[in-house]
């Protein structure tokens, strides 16, 4: 089965959702979908960020489903003293072929900076996993016109350094703080095209693909994937019940 050269992304991270158990299930329902729908594996890339704790069992479970599994972080570090972490090789280990980097929430409760994800996303490489490196712009920037100008910023910050080889492999989540979660709102078309310009005049030849990610949800899916400039969608509460996330893909297979 060949999958369509530039068919979109489409991924979810669980965050902090769901037991071992409801991430098997969620995983053995979602290979089943695509063995027997072909045309969502031929039209889209599908990926999956559980939490760590599932990252195995949801691997074992998506082996040759043609499904990316990924891990929500990991350190910069190979390993070492750094409790509570866990490091690329061992997301590796587990299953992960992908690494999410700079998650908006990471960047508030957990002292993300633009250091720490270059660091992150080095490591990734190294290890020859892909990185998903998250940015965004709080409502205050935008407001005050500086969008463009703080996601390069963090995408510059985060990229510097890596060779042309290196950036290929990258994939970029552009996702507005404002937009993300029970109190975002979904981004319009409008509102995209200058970030989503911004980025791909400076990235999009260079990196890997560059996606779109906050409140994304079934009935907003189609405009966002019919736009030139996005490559994928990166889902957080639209996708976390099969059917949901199914639904999507079947969008996104047009
Ligand atoms: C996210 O947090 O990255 C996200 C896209 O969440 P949601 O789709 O729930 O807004």
């Amino acid at each position: 089965m060949e999958r369509i050269d530039g068919a979109p992304w489409v991924g979810t991270s669980w965050k902090m959702t769901k037991t071992l158990a409801e991430g098997r299930e969620f995983a053995r329902g979602l290979a089943e979908a695509l063995a027997a729908e072909p045309r969502l594996r031929e039209r889209v890339r599908p990926f999956v960020i559980p939490p760590h704790t599932a990252l195995a069992a949801v691997a074992a479970e998506l082996e040759g489903s043609g499904v990316v599994v990924g891990a929500q972080n990991a350190h910069w570090e190979d390993a070492g003293a750094w409790t509570g972490e866990v490091s690329v090789p061992q997301v590796a280990d587990a299953g992960a072929a992908l690494v999410e980097i700079g998650h908006s929430e990471r960047r508030e409760h957990f002292g993300e900076t633009v250091e720490t994800t270059a660091a992150k996303v080095a490591a990734t490489l190294r290890h020859g996993l892909t990185p998903l490196l998250c940015v965004g712009e709080p409502a205050e920037v935008r407001d005050a016109g500086g969008s463009a100008e703080h996601i390069l910023a963090q995408v510059r910050g985060a990229l510097d350094g890596l060779s042309e080889e290196e950036l290929g492999r990258v994939l970029v989540a552009y996702e507005p703080i404002w937009a993300i979660g029970e109190h975002g709102r979904p981004a319009t078309v409008p509102e995209l095209e200058a970030p989503f310009a911004a980025l791909q005049g400076e990235f999009g030849s260079r990196t890997a693909a560059i996606l779109y990610g906050g409140s994304v949800h079934q009935d907003n899916a189609a405009e966002l994937l019919a736009m030139d400039d996005v490559d994928g969608l990166f889902v957080g509460r639209a996708a976390w019940r099969l059917e949901g996330y199914l639904e999507l893909l079947r969008l996104a297979a047009g």
